[in-house]
C-alpha cells in the first residue's frame, strides 16, 4: 500500500490479542522480517566443518552478550534463558549430528537448520510442557548459528516502532535495542513464552495471539494497549488524546509511588506489615521482586496445571517454585505456595470428576486433593525439594475442619521422611499454613490454630460463602460493597486472627484475596489483627503507601 492508499483507507479498526503487561504504547508498526540469506555452494566437508566450528563458537560467546545484556536490564532470571541456550548450542548430539550432515554433502549451513529442526520435534513431542516448549529455544539457538554462517538479524528503521512478527525468538527480543521499540505485537506466541515473559521484564508492553494483519499496514499508526489486549489500527485523534492524557498521569504516578520502594511497610506507630504478592508464576515473582515485595503471600500453584491436559510432573513443579524462592531469597518473607485449588470455576481437566449441581460448593481445594493424594504427594515432594533454595511455606485452600489440615500434614510427613532417605536436601523447617476462604474456617479458627503455622484470608471466597452470594454473579456485587456490608466478614476475619495469636510462637495471619488491595479498607484489616497484606504486584506500592499513613 502506497502512502496515499493508506491515507485514505485509514479506517480505524481494532485487533484483539493477549495482552502481555499492563503497558500501553502508541507508535508506528514495524513489520519485521529476518534478512534473506544467500544461500551458497558446498566447500567440500573440511571447509564447511571449519566454518560450523567457528561459527558455533560466535553464537555461543554472541548467547553470553545477550545474556549480560538481559541480566542488566531485567535481572538474573531473566537471563537464564540464554543458560538453556548455552546447554543446547554445547550439546554433542548438535554438533555431531551437523557434521554427520556435512559429510552427507550438505552446508554447513543447511545442516545446522536441519539439525536444529529434528532436535525441536523431538522436543514438541514430549509430553512435559517444559521440555516441549524447549523446542522454540532449540530453533532460536539454530538461527544464530545459520546468522552467525551466512549474516542476518533485523534491521529496524530510525526511530521508535511496534515490532509486528509472526513470532519472535527470546534473542530476537532482546537483540532489538530496547531505545527503539515500543512494543510487541506477534500473531502466534502465548502469554507464557519466552518472548512473553521477556518483554515482561522488559516493561515493555506486547500483544500476543493477535488475528494475523496484512503487511500492507506496514508503517500504519496504531494504538497497543497490553492491559486491554487490543490493537487499534489508525487510531482517531480523540483515542490518541486518551491515550496520551491516561499515560502521562500514570507514568507521574507510578513515578511518584517509585520513591516508596526501598521503604519499609510500617504504620505511624511503628508497626511493621508483611507486604506480600500474589502470584500465577515466575514473571509474577519477578515483578513483586521489582515492586518491592517482602515476600509472596500467595502463590496461586493451579496455574501450572490450568489449560493441559497432563498434570505438570514433580520436576516442572520443583523447577517453577525453586525459580520462584531463588528469586525472593533476599526479602525477609516466605513464599507461600498455596496447594493445587482445582475445582469449582479452576477445572483441571484430568482431575475434572462427575458434572457438579453447586461446583462452589463441590469437590474443590482440599476436597479434591485428599482425594488424589498422589497428587498432593507429588507436589509436596515439589515443595520440600525446592524449599532448599529459599523460604517456601505451604498453603492448604477451602478447610472447613482440622481433619483436613491434619490429613495433610501426614502426607507431608510422609514425604519429608521419604525426601530424607532419599538424601535430598530441604529446609529443616517448612511452614505449613491455611486459607482461611470459608465461615467454618474462620469459627473453628482455634482449633486450626493449633495445628497451622500461619492463616491467610481469601476474602474473595469467604465473602462469597458468608454472604451466600455467587463471587461471579456481578447482580450481588451490592451485598459486599461498603465496610458495612463486610462487617460479617470482618468479624470472622478477627476471630480467626485472636485464635493464631493466642498461640504466639510467632504464628501469623495475612490477608490474600482482592479486598487486601481496597485501600479503604486496609486500617480495618489492621484493626482486625492482619500481620501481612498480600496483592498482585501493581497494587503493592499504593498499599505500602496507605500503611505508611496509619496510626
Ligand atoms: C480468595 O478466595 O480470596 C483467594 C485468594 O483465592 P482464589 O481467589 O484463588 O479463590
Ligand atoms: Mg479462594
Amino acid at each position: 500500500m502506497t502512502a496515499a492508499e493508506m491515507a485514505a483507507k485509514r479506517d480505524t479498526r481494532v485487533l484483539t490479542g493477549v495482552g502481555v503487561g499492563a503497558l500501553c504504547a502508541s507508535g508506528t508498526l514495524h513489520f519485521w522480517k529476518k534478512k534473506r540469506r544467500e544461500a551458497q555452494p558446498y566447500r567440500g566437508a573440511r571447509e564447511e566443518k571449519r566454518a560450523f566450528s567457528d561459527a558455533l563458537l560466535r553464537a555461543r560467546e554472541r548467547t553470553a552478550v545477550l545474556a549480560r545484556r538481559t541480566e542488566d536490564a531485567a535481572g538474573e532470571d531473566a537471563a537464564a534463558i540464554f543458560e538453556i541456550h548455552d546447554m543446547l548450542l554445547a550439546d554433542a548430539d548438535f554438533s555431531e549430528g551437523v557434521r554427520r550432515k556435512i559429510d552427507g554433502g550438505k552446508t554447513a549451513a543447511k545442516a545446522v537448520e536441519a539439525v536444529a529442526e529434528e532436535m525441536a520435534a523431538v522436543f514438541e513431542a514430549m509430553a512435559d510442557e517444559y521440555f516441549a516448549a524447549r523446542a522454540a529455544d532449540m530453533r532460536d539457538v539454530g538461527s544464530r548459528v545459520v546468522d552467525e554462517l551466512l549474516g542476518g538479524g533485523g534491521e529496524l528503521p530510525d526511530g521508535r516502532v511496534i515490532i509486528v512478527a509472526d513470532e519472535l525468538t527470546p534473542s530476537d527480543t532482546v537483540a532489538f535495542d530496547s531505545d527503539k521499540v515500543l512494543g510487541f505485537v506477534t500473531f502466534g506466541g502465548s502469554v507464557n513464552s519466552h518472548t512473553a515473559i521477556l518483554a515482561r521484564a522488559l516493561a515493555i508492553p506486547a500483544l500476543v495471539r493477535v488475528g494475523e494483519i496484512s503487511d500492507e499496514y506496514d508503517g500504519a499508526e496504531a494504538l497497543l494497549d497490553a492491559e486491554n489486549g487490543t490493537l487499534t489500527l489508525f487510531p482517531t485523534p480523540d483515542m490518541l488524546l486518551k491515550f496520551a492524557t491516561a499515560e502521562s498521569a500514570r507514568r507521574a504516578e507510578e513515578q511518584r509511588l517509585r520513591a516508596l520502594i526501598s521503604l519499609p511497610a510500617i504504620t505511624r506507630s511503628g508497626k511493621k506489615i508483611g507486604l506480600f504478592a500474589n502470584i500465577g508464576g515466575i514473571s509474577g515473582a519477578e515483578e513483586a521482586y521489582r515492586a518491592g515485595a517482602d515476600g509472596i503471600g500467595l502463590f496461586r500453584s493451579e496455574f501450572l496445571f490450568l489449560g493441559r491436559d497432563t498434570l505438570p510432573s514433580e520436576e516442572e513443579q520443583y523447577q517453577a517454585y525453586s525459580r520462584v524462592a531463588r528469586i525472593m531469597k533476599d526479602r525477609g518473607g516466605p513464599v507461600v505456595v498455596r496447594t493445587l485449588d482445582a475445582g469449582s470455576d479452576k477445572v483441571v481437566a484430568v482431575l475434572a470428576g462427575e458434572k457438579e449441581e453447586n461446583p462452589a460448593l463441590g469437590v474443590r481445594g482440599i476436597r479434591l486433593l485428599l482425594s488424589h493424594p498422589d497428587v498432593l504427594r507429588t507436589q509436596l515432594r515439589a515443595l520440600c525439594r525446592a524449599s532448599a533454595h529459599g523460604k517456601i511455606a505451604i498453603m492448604l485452600p477451602m478447610v472447613v475442619s482440622v481433619k483436613e489440615i491434619v490429613g495433610a500434614k501426614e502426607i507431608f510427613e510422609g514425604v519429608r521422611r521419604e525426601l530424607a532417605a532419599e538424601g535430598v536436601p530441604m529446609a529443616e523447617r517448612i511452614p505449613f499454613g491455611v486459607m482461611i476462604e470459608t465461615p467454618a474456617a474462620a469459627i473453628m479458627a482455634r482449633e486450626l490454630a493449633a495445628e497451622a503455622d500461619f492463616f491467610s484470608v481469601g476474602t474473595n471466597d469467604l465473602c462469597q460463602y458468608t454472604l451466600a452470594a455467587d463471587r461471579q454473579n456481578s447482580a450481588l456485587a451490592h451485598l459486599s460493597q461498603s465496610e458495612a456490608d463486610l462487617e460479617c466478614v470482618f468479624r470472622l476475619i478477627k476471630n480467626a486472627a485472636d485464635a493464631i495469636h493466642a498461640h504466639g510462637d510467632g504464628k501469623w495471619i495475612g490477608i490474600c484475596g482482592e479486598l487486601a488491595a481496597d485501600t479503604a479498607l486496609t486500617a480495618r484489616f489492621l484493626e482486625c489483627g492482619a500481620d501481612e497484606l498480600s496483592v498482585s504486584p501493581p497494587f503493592l506500592l499504593k498499599l505500602k503507601e496507605k500503611i505508611r499513613l496509619i496510626d
